[in-house]
């Protein structure tokens, strides 16, 4: 199944949901860098995450990064999106390797409870808009339900998943962000609290094949929700060397004379898909 996202409504305009498949991205980005099983599921959450809120964006241009600032010992988890579905991201330390907790991957111990979730939307505007919470659990979509509450008033319901193989490959990888409109009734609230509470996990739906329409057919089917728009989202990352020049450029002159002084050149990769840029002296000279 290819990945992909798509944004569906209800007649009534009440309920607003996005659900994405993102096995294919999450695969890509765990070879990127070489992940072990519980960073490959916290970075493959947030990709998906990322890539359903960039899906949400309006305009040609905008962006939207996520940063998960935990105290545990993945550090920070960053990704970012376009309004195209193009995903990026990494995670500060790729090979935490923690026992599971039931049987499950212990992504809440890895990125840690005590720390701050921080969106960071670029619309084009003079200044950007940022948003952020406290971390709940660490376990990613608790603590985004819990962002939507607290920095956008809007009340959701957002489930993120990701199935790893014994080979730590990606097995299924999905998720989906529901949305309730102030006009709701308390018969429908009612019913899709329910819903929600017998609903299996996303990454088992995507396992057994399901596509995120039959998701929405199958599982949410009551609310008679309609797929109003789809978008294949995929892992690329817009780096150049024009870009990582910048990153040079931020070190300052003085730290830049003194790579000069010390090898003359500088390697620099980027940390999205860790391609690498070589830098002579003569580009360092161009530079300063
Ligand atoms: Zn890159």
């Amino acid at each position: 199944m290819k990945d992909y996202v798509i944004r569906a409504l209800d007649k009534e305009k009440t309920i607003r949901m996005f659900i994405a498949t993102t096995t294919n991205l999450v695969e890509k980005a765990r070879k990127t860098h070489n992940t072990s099983a519980v960073c490959t599921a916290a970075l493959g959450r947030t990709l998906t995450a990322t890539g359903i809120m960039g899906f949400m964006l309006k305009g040609d241009k905008d962006k939207i990064s996520m940063q998960i600032r935990g105290d545990g010992s993945i550090k920070t988890i960053l990704a970012v999106s376009n309004s195209h579905g193009k995903v990026k991201g990494y995670v500060g330390n790729p090979l935490v390797e923690l026992p599971t907790r039931d049987g499950k991957l212990d992504v809440g111990k890895a990125v840690g409870k005590n720390g701050r979730i921080i969106v960071i939307k670029d619309l084009g505007l003079k200044e950007p808009y940022i948003g952020q919470s406290k971390l709940v659990s660490g376990e990613i979509a608790e603590d985004l339900t819990h962002y939507f509450a607290i920095s956008d008033q809007q009340p959701s319901a957002v489930a993120l998943g990701v199935l790893i193989e014994k080979d730590l490959s990606v097995r299924a990888s999905g998720g989906y962000i529901l949305q309730v409109l102030p006009n709701i009734s308390e018969e429908a609230l009612t019913k899709l609290e329910n819903t929600l509470q017998n609903i299996e996990p996303v990454s088992q739906l995507i396992d057994k094949g399901y596509t995120p329409e039959d998701i929405l057919d199958k599982v949410f089917g009551e609310f008679k929700m309609e797929v109003k728009e789809k978008l294949s989202i995929s892992l690329e990352c817009d780096c150049s060397k024009k870009r990582i020049e910048q990153a040079l450029i931020s070190l300052g002159e003085e730290e830049l004379k003194n790579i000069i002084k010390e090898d003359g050149n500088a390697e620099v990769s980027c940390h999205f898909c860790n391609t690498k840029y070589q830098f002579d002296k003569e580009d360092i000279l161009q530079i300063l």
